[in-house]
Order: structure tokens, then sequence, then C-alpha cells
């Protein structure tokens, strides 16, 4: 508002200057020329009749005439009141020279712009022909032309003003509605969402916000499924642990191996719940991107030679035969070596536990930059439909059965986060009763 206030009012000013120059400048030459006309064509002061010819003439053209004769006093005119000319005046005239005097009526006291011009008859000054205009016909043009500015201005200033509390209005709405979604997700009601998006930078603030509530929202989802998953997955072994607790309390066993069991089953139990917290620990580290890995070049045919020492007894136990397969010259991979060993016997423990009968093949090849390692079984395989889900935590495919076998649901979720923080890939396929292949990479030591 005050930009255009700025520019109007000069412009005014300076308009108004103009034109009313331009318009006075115009009336004194309209004047002059009638002066100098009426003067050069009069040929008798006497001539009654010519006389009211001009002032006829000045009555149509909206001007006055007075006529003085040679000593300046006054012998015509057409009403007006006038004092006779001066001295300087009359000694101009009488030189030829024509000239210019507002005057003022003494009746009225209007002021009226003047043009006196002398009259020769035979080449002798017999008096003076003035033609008058109103100050007030130079005026007013200008005046029509001023109010037209003024209410151009004012034109412009309302506009101005609408326009203004119109884009006012558009862009402080959405940040109004922004500022009010926001103070909801704080809130924590995160289904707010901002609406009717602009599409500008505002808009994209908005869809920001609208991202973070989603993102929020999914968090807190998450959140509120592990803490559901853990609770379930610590009731049942704590009910084990708290029933047999309760047998042994009352001496409700008949005999001392009846008694062994039930010690046995607690202490069973036990490890389950410290692996189930363990495994969840080292998870939660990893997701938070706080674990620490001693990365260094590491022979990934050492680890291995330690894994298959380590899952012998489980393997006897089943009564499946391990057949390796690797490659002579394996590079050495930039990795943590203990992370390394713990997913490998992951992967192992799980091909044991879901396999009855068969092999279990563990290959070890390099190609280009890589090292790959497969670990393969007969086992009962993962159905299709559940392949993508088994890297997510607590995704069993049989929830009894891998609980009955000791498993936490949380091995496959470690395993894939392991491989990703060392730079690896990990890939899985499977069929149902004929087994299930795990397919890892690690880019090798420079
Ligand atoms: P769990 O502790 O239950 O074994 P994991 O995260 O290691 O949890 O595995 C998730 C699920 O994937 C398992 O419950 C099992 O159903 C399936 N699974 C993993 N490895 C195999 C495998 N080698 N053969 C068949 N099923 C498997």
């Amino acid at each position: 508002m005050c930009l255009i206030l700025a520019v109007l009012l000069p412009l005014g000013f300076v308009a108004n200057k103009i034109f009313t120059n331009f318009y006075y400048n115009q009336t004194q030459e309209e004047i002059r020329e009638l002066s100098q006309k009426y003067a050069n064509t009069i040929t008798s002061l006497d001539d009654e009749t010519m006389i009211n010819m001009y002032k006829n003439l000045a009555y149509f053209t909206n001007k006055e005439i007075y006529i003085t004769d040679a000593s300046g006093r006054v012998i015509a005119d057409t009403g007006i009141q006038v004092n006779p000319l001066n001295n300087n005046e009359l000694k101009q005239l009488s030189e030829g020279v024509s000239i210019q005097k507002n005057v003022e009526d003494r009746e009225t006291n209007n002021i009226y712009l003047g043009n006196g011009h002398p009259i020769m008859l035979s080449n002798t000054f017999q008096g003076s022909f003035f033609v008058l205009a109103p100050v007030d016909d130079a005026h007013e043009p200008v005046r029509k032309i001023r109010d037209l500015l003024i209410l151009s201005a004012v034109g412009a200033f309302f506009l101005g003003l609408g326009f203004t509390f119109f884009l006012a209005r558009k862009m402080s709405s959405p940040l109004l509605e922004m500022e009010r979604a926001t103070r909801e997700i704080a809130k924590g009601n995160l289904d707010i969402r901002v609406n009717k998006l602009p599409n500008d930078e505002v808009g994209s603030l908005g869809a920001a916000i609208n991202d973070l509530a989603a993102e929020t929202n999914q968090y807190r989802a998450n959140r509120s499924e592990l803490f559901a998953n853990i609770s379930h997955e610590l009731r049942t072994p704590i009910s084990y642990l708290k029933g047999y607790a309760n047998v042994l309390k009352n001496n409700l066993y008949e005999t001392e191996e009846e008694r062994r069991q039930y010690l046995i089953i607690i202490e069973d139990e036990s490890d389950h719940i410290l692996r189930l917290i363990n495994d969840l620990f080292d998870l939660s580290k990893m997701e938070e991107g706080k674990i620490d890995l001693q990365m260094e070049a590491v022979d990934i045919v050492e680890i291995m030679e330690t894994v298959v020492l380590k899952i012998g007894i489980e393997l006897e136990k089943k009564g499946l035969r391990l057949v390796t397969e690797i490659d002579e010259d394996i590079p050495f991979i930039e990795v943590d070596g203990n992370r390394l060993e713990q997913i490998f016997i992951n992967l192992l423990t799980n091909a044991i536990r879901y396999t009855e009968k068969g092999s279990i093949f563990l290959k070890v090849r390099s190609k280009k930059n890589n090292v790959y390692v497969t670990i393969e079984d007969t086992g009962m395989g993962i159905p299709k439909e559940e392949l993508p889900l088994i890297f997510e935590r607590f995704h069993r495919v049989e929830k009894s059965r891998s609980r009955e076998l000791g498993g936490t649901g949380l091995g496959l979720a470690i395993v894939k986060n392991l491989v990703e923080i060392q730079h690896g890939t990990i890939s899985v396929s499977s069929e149902v009763n004929r087994g299930t292949k795990f397919e890892l990479s690690f880019p090798k030591v420079e």
C-alpha cells in the first residue's frame, strides 16, 4: 500500500502541475490571439453595432471584453468593472505592444486572465482591446483531470488493499493449517494430515509435514508391534519357568529323575530367554547404527573352519552330513571376523534346525571382486509367499515349531543387518519339502 501511495502521490502532483501550466498557457494564447484579432479588425470606436457584435462574440466564447480609448478610459465592456489602465500599461500599448494583465472584477471579485492589444487606426494609437477569460476556465479541465486522478488513486488503493488481503489470506491459510496439524502431531494425533496443499514451497513444506506424520505413525506402529512380540515371546518361557518352579517348590514330583527333568527344562527356558534378550539387544544396537565393528582383512576360509567345528555336535545329533566345497585361493574380505562367524552360525543352525534328513551344503567361491558363500539344505523349505518376510523380526513360518526347536525368530533379522552393515548382500530361494538356499556375497579386499 505504501508503495502504491509513494508512486501515486508525486505522480499526481507532477501531473497536476503539468496540466495547470498547459491549460494556463493555452488560455493565455487564446485570449492573446482574440484580442489581437479584435483590435486589428475594429474600424471605429464609436460604431455601436460593431461593438455589440464583439460583445456577442465574447458572450458565445465565454469571454469578457473591454475597450479603452487612447487615454486608458474604458469606453465599452461586457459588464465587468475594471480599473483604468496605469501609465506604464498605456505607454506600452501606445508603442504598439500588447500586454498581459490579470484583472479583478470590482463587483464580483472574480479573477480573469487578460490580454490587451493596441487599436491602431491610420497608424495612430486610438485605444486598446482587452479580452478576458475567467481563471476558473483554465483550472476547470485541470480540476477534472485531478478528480479523475484522485478517483483512480482511490480505486488503486482499494484494489491494492483487496489484493493484499486476498494474497495474505491465500498465503496464511495453509500456514495456519500446518501449524494446527503440527500441534496435533505433537499431541500424538498422528492420523492428521495437511489438506489442500498449494503447488509451491509452502505446499512442499506441508507435504514434508505429512510425510513426517506418516513416518512417525509407522514408527509407532512398529514399536507397539515390537513390544507385543517381545511380551508374547517372553510369556511362554516364563510361564514354563513359573510352572516347573512351582512343581519343585511343592514337591509335586515322584522320582529324582523327574525332578532332574524339570530342572533341565528350567535351565533350557532360561537359556532361551537369555538368547532372546541378547538377540534383541544386538538387533536394537544394529538398527540404531550403534554397533561397534572391528573391520579388518579376514580369511573367510579360516572362519568357516571354526564355524564347522562349532556346529559339529548339532549336525551329529541330527545325523546330517555337511558337504563343503571351498575354492582355493579365496581372497580376504574386509569384515568383522566375530560378526561374520555369527552370520554363518545363525544360517547353519537354521539349516540344521529345519532339516530332518539329507545334507547341508556349504560353498565358498570367489568371482571378480566378490567372495560368494552358499548355504543350502535339504529341509522343509519355505513357501514362496513367506520368502519376502523371513528377514523381519519375529517372523516365523511355523510359529510353534520354530519355538520348539529353540528359535527366537530374530536370527535372520540379525543376519541381514550384519551382512548389510559389512557391505555384503544376502538373498534366499527355497522350495517347500526340497530345501532352502541362502546366497551371500562380500566385496574382497582391494
Ligand atoms: P528362528 O529363530 O525362528 O529360526 P529366524 O529369523 O532365524 O528365526 O528365521 C525365521 C523363520 O524362517 C524361521 O522361523 C523359519 O520358519 C524360517 N527359516 C529360516 N531358515 C530356514 C531354513 N533353512 N529352512 C526352512 N525354514 C527356515
